[in-house]
């Protein structure tokens, strides 16, 4: 289980949850929802103009052994202040400080993409990072999700998959390569078909396995170990 940080207030935690269980892993990143631009979600005032801190912080939680990936980061442009192009930029700046900070400690990235298809893409490109990445929850559509693969991503299907208006999610869970698909939560939103309505939590990642063994036409079982193994490809200090 791969344990996500989002922002100043959680990143100690969610290492604290990877040391107490042999089998969670941490990331550590700030979500670009951390700049606001939401009504309901204000930017953090102390990441402004504290960038190189922050990353420096990351940086020393990166060392430690449990913490295997850097992210969630990435841009997200749906709601309707992130037009505001402070915040876009804000955005951006952070973005790529976690490519560089990934690429200097070879860790994978856990990417969050939100309209904002090319800038995503373009960002990880300039990047040229050796570390590849997971664009996860994915609800793009497949032209992206092949843009990604070609740089080396994987990509990452949540319970969005089993929604009824998700077509464009299931097409791309049938079309991902075997060996590029990681599947998850997000955790607490998004609870999947039968638990909508309900927080998310870990365990209702069975659900998400079942319906894409099913879509995919293939045996549970071997789902399982394909996605276990992708897993350990992508964040290869997961030993435990
Ligand atoms: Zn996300």
């Amino acid at each position: 289980m791969l344990c996500i940080g989002i922002g100043l207030d959680n990143i100690d935690g969610v290492v604290a949850i990877a040391d107490s269980f042999a089998e969670v892993y941490a990331a550590v990143g700030i979500h670009p929802s951390e700049f606001g631009g939401s009504e309901y979600h204000p930017a953090d005032a102390r990441l402004s103009g504290n960038l190189p801190a922050v990353m420096e912080r990351l940086a020393a939680l990166a060392a430690q052994p449990k913490v295997v990936a850097i992210g969630e980061t990435g841009l997200d442009f749906y709601h309707e202040g992130h037009d505001d192009e402070a915040v876009k930029h804000a955005q951006r700046e952070s973005f790529d400080a976690h490519l560089q900070l990934a690429k200097s400690l070879s860790l994978p990235v856990v990417v969050h993409t939100r309209q904002a298809r090319e800038e995503t893409i373009a960002a990880i490109r300039a990047a040229d990072s050796c570390a590849a990445g997971v664009l996860h929850c994915f609800t793009e559509d497949w032209d992206m999700a092949n843009q990604a693969l070609d740089l080396g991503y994987y990509i990452s299907i949540s319970g969005i998959v089993t929604f009824r208006n998700a077509d464009n999610v299931r097409e791309v869970a049938r079309r991902v390569p075997p060996d590029r698909l990681l599947l998850e939560t997000d955790a607490p939103w998004l609870a999947p078909v039968p638990h909508r309505g309900k927080p998310n939590e870990p365990a209702f990642v069975a659900d998400v396995y079942h319906f894409v063994a099913e879509l995919r036409g293939e045996p549970l079982e071997r789902l399982a170990e394909t996605v276990w193994a992708n897993f350990h490809r992508l964040c290869p200090k997961a030993v435990s």
